[in-house]
């Protein structure tokens, strides 16, 4: 077979995107990655000099990327960086991607910071899916964990002066939050969603951003896998009962057949974000009655599940 080559150079390609209509190479690809990345920051502008930034770090490869990249750029923005990552007590896979946390944040000079279930809420996942009131609920696994996980990262990134959270969602991790939030009919959540989360005043949210929501899952992972991060490439066990997992098959399905769907999933998303943002202007946020977090309704998720144990 011929060798395929890059669209930019002689050199072998090793990707082709066919969203784009091209073939990159290693090194037109590991550039194009960055670029992208910057320009979603830019243009988005999601960082401003003096910013004190916390990094959602589960040790997977996309979080391992966005601390890299934004250890790459601290300097020019003059930012501080710390990382938090939440061990939900999932026995042995968690262990691995800890081990990845601590070896990133260590190599790159960034302090880190470890938080549990456990510790922090006084149960794990797994005791928190074996009680009664849970089951009963049909909650999943899933929906557990991303609850709890998000209220501890908000929490802790705000008790260590973070002014803004970095999420390294890409871009299959976005699209598949849309769907959720639409097919739920979840629109306090629908508006969370997005590079930037809207800025609320008197909200305890510290402000979430995206930097790698231009990027494909496919492409996250190419990427770290060049750049040598040692991520323990393991999906979580729950994760493929997920009705996030029957989402993600029928967008990747979706992409095959017309590549570019799922960039026009979020920029159109993206429009109907900014309606419902400017109807919703003058509404205050809802404090959570049990917290005092903000929350989407009376009660938040999180004393709502909270509640459930409790109730057990
Ligand atoms: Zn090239
Ligand atoms: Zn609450």
């Amino acid at each position: 077979m011929p060798m395929v080559k890059c669209s930019f150079c002689d050199e072998k390609a090793i990707l082709v995107r066919k969203y784009e209509g091209i073939r990159l190479c290693e090194k037109h690809f590991l550039r194009s990655v960055e670029k992208k990345i910057r320009k979603t920051i830019r243009v988005n502008q999601l960082l401003r000099r003096g910013d004190v930034v916390a990094v959602g770090l589960s040790g997977g490869k996309d979080s391992c990327l966005a601390t890299w990249f934004l250890s790459t750029i601290r300097k020019k923005y003059n930012i501080e960086i710390f990382a938090i990552t939440i061990n939900e007590g999932i026995s042995n896979y968690r262990k691995e991607d800890i081990k990845c946390a601590k070896d990133i944040t260590k190599k790159y000079g960034i302090k880190h910071h470890i938080f549990s279930f456990k510790e922090e809420c006084g149960v794990t996942l797994e005791q928190i899916m074996k009680t009664e009131a849970i089951r009963k609920e049909k909650i999943g696994a899933c929906s557990v964990c991303s609850v709890f996980r998000r209220y501890i990262l908000n929490k802790k990134a705000r008790e260590l002066g973070a002014n803004k959270l970095v999420i390294a969602h890409n871009l299959d991790d976005e699209c598949q939050s849309i769907f959720i939030s639409y097919v739920r009919g979840d629109i306090s959540r629908a508006l969370r969603l997005g590079s930037f989360s809207p800025k609320t005043e008197k909200s305890m949210f510290v402000r979430r951003i995206k930097p790698l929501l231009d990027i494909p899952e496919k492409e996250t992972a190419l990427f770290s896998h060049l750049k040598n991060f040692k991520t323990f490439s393991g999906e979580c066990p729950n994760a493929k009962k997920s009705f996030r997992w029957k989402i993600r098959d029928i967008i990747l399905n979706l992409e095959k057949n017309y590549p570019g769907t799922k960039y026009s999933i979020i920029k159109n998303f993206e429009k109907i974000r900014k309606e419902l943002l400017d109807a919703r202007k003058n509404s205050t946020p809802k404090i959570c009655s049990i917290c005092g977090e903000s929350g989407s309704g009376e009660i938040c998720k999180y004393c709502q599940i909270m509640k459930l144990i409790k109730s057990d």
